[in-house]
């Protein structure tokens, strides 16, 4: 079977890197293509130049190639409704369909769902011009968070210890004169506790859980500094115990996906939810509508069985007729490393040499480039560097020492990737 992974990311060549090892590939000599694809995805999946935004032209490509799956990385074309373009022109596709990747989308549609299907997550108020906002702030005490309705690439939400600070946040959403049409906003309490992310697969009737992981948000040590895609993350997140991946399961993800085809937007893919562990239980933060990049790479790092297989199962409804599927035991844990300016402006172009790098760690590559015939800095968040051991403790050991090896001058990474599991470990 030939397959067609779009995007560009670490998170696509984790998964470029899984599918490659799938019998689809390996035995029945299938293509595996990448769209548009890094310098490290071409090493083990063909490159083509296919914008996803073009529904039309990455149609035509499936069928002149007759790509049995297509597995669409990142949100935006998730959110665009290539999903439902390649179903009408029945091209297997892993991902959910425009309506239902709303889930990601729209902060306020997820809110209403969990309303209506009694999923506990933090009690809320949605807005739509900043009088209402500023209104709706008096039955909420500080810290304030406000989420802008839509999709923001990680940057749409603020959290305000102030009255103030929080009206700002209403201002950039909604200016502060004439009402932006169709701005929305979600004004939420405060949840505390640790955050986790958990995993689950679906073709919009069966559910089936697919492992757990913490990432680091922030871009300094400690998490301190702004936030970032992510930095860095570890699976499994033995915080969430079986007993609360089952609490997940049976609170949040079944009664999600239960709703979502009983409002006939069935949804199929992996339905990523951040979780707030409360001292009043498990909550839902958002949900995400694909992988986690960085969270991807230390799953796919654990996956035992065929990755192709299940993505086709999702794709085709067919997930009942599989047996759950494993990771192994070992805690895989990834780094990233990132061009200095990042989260801001990344410095490019700068020289990467990985030839010094030992065995036992796989680099997948985001934001690199080949100039010259040389790996160089092409992006913000440039590589991640992965590893698996017994515990975390062995996985960071094996992850820094690849990290050492790295001559990347323009680079920098976080120095404490895995550090509360760590902790946990030490007790
Ligand atoms: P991302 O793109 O990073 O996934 P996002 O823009 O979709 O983020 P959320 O995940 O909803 O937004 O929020 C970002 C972060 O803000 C969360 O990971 C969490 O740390 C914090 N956060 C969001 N909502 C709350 C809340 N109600 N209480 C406490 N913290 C929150």
């Amino acid at each position: 079977m030939n397959i067609l992974v779009l995007g560009s990311g670490g998170r696509e060549h984790a998964l470029c890197w899984k599918l490659a090892q799938s019998a689809a590939v390996t035995k029945e000599g299938g293509t595996l293509y990448a769209a548009p694809g890094n310098p490290g995805i071409a090493e083990c999946a063909k490159l083509v130049a296919l914008d996803a935004g073009d529904h039309a032209a990455v149609v035509d490509f499936c069928r002149e190639r007759a790509i049995g799956l297509v597995v669409i990385g990142p949100e935006a074309p998730l959110v665009d409704g290539l999903a439902d373009s390649l179903r009408a022109a029945d091209v297997p596709v892993f991902g959910p369909s425009q309506a239902a990747a709303q889930l990601e989308g729209s902060k306020a549609f997820t809110k209403r769902l969990c309303e209506r299907a009694g999923i506990p997550t933090a009690r809320y108020v949605e807005v739509t011009s900043y009088a209402e906002g500023v209104a709706a702030l008096s039955t909420f005490t500080a810290p304030f968070v406000i989420k802008a309705d839509g999709l923001a690439a990680g940057k749409g939400v603020t959290i305000a210890e102030y009255n103030d600070a929080a009206r700002h946040a209403l201002i950039d959403i909604f200016g502060e004169g004439e009402p932006q049409p169709g701005a929305k906003a979600v004004i939420e309490e405060f949840m505390h506790g640790e955050e986790a992310s958990f995993f689950a697969l679906t073709d919009g009737e069966t559910v089936v859980p697919f492992g757990s992981a913490q990432d680091h948000k922030r871009v300094g040590d400690g998490d301190t500094g702004p936030n970032t895609g992510g930095m860095g993350a570890y699976s499994p997140a033995r915080v969430l115990t079986e007993a609360l991946q089952a609490e997940a399961m049976e609170r949040i993800v079944l009664p999600t996906v239960r709703q979502m085809a009983e409002d006939g937007m069935p949804y199929s893919g992996v339905l990523y939810a951040g979780l707030m562990l409360t001292p009043d239980g498990i909550k839902l933060v958002e949900y995400n509508a694909r992988f986690g990049d960085p969270e991807c790479q230390v799953l796919m790092t654990r996956l035992e069985g065929d990755l192709a297989e299940i993505m086709l199962a999702c794709a085709e409804g067919t997930l009942a007729g599989l047996p759950e599927p494993r990771f192994s035991d070992d805690t895989a844990l990834t780094v990233v490393m990132a061009a200095k300016g990042y989260p801001g402006t990344p410095e490019k172009g700068g020289a990467i040499d990985l030839s010094q790098v030992g065995g036992g760690v796989t680099i997948f590559h985001a934001g690199t480039a080949l100039s010259d015939g040389h790996l160089v800095a092409n992006g913000g968040r440039v590589l991640a560097v992965t590893a698996a051991g017994r515990d975390v403790r062995e996985a960071r050991d094996l992850a820094y020492t690849a990290v050492d090896a790295i001559d990347f001058p323009t680079g920098f990474c976080r120095r404490d990737i895995g550090y509360r599991e760590i902790a946990r470990e030490e007790e």
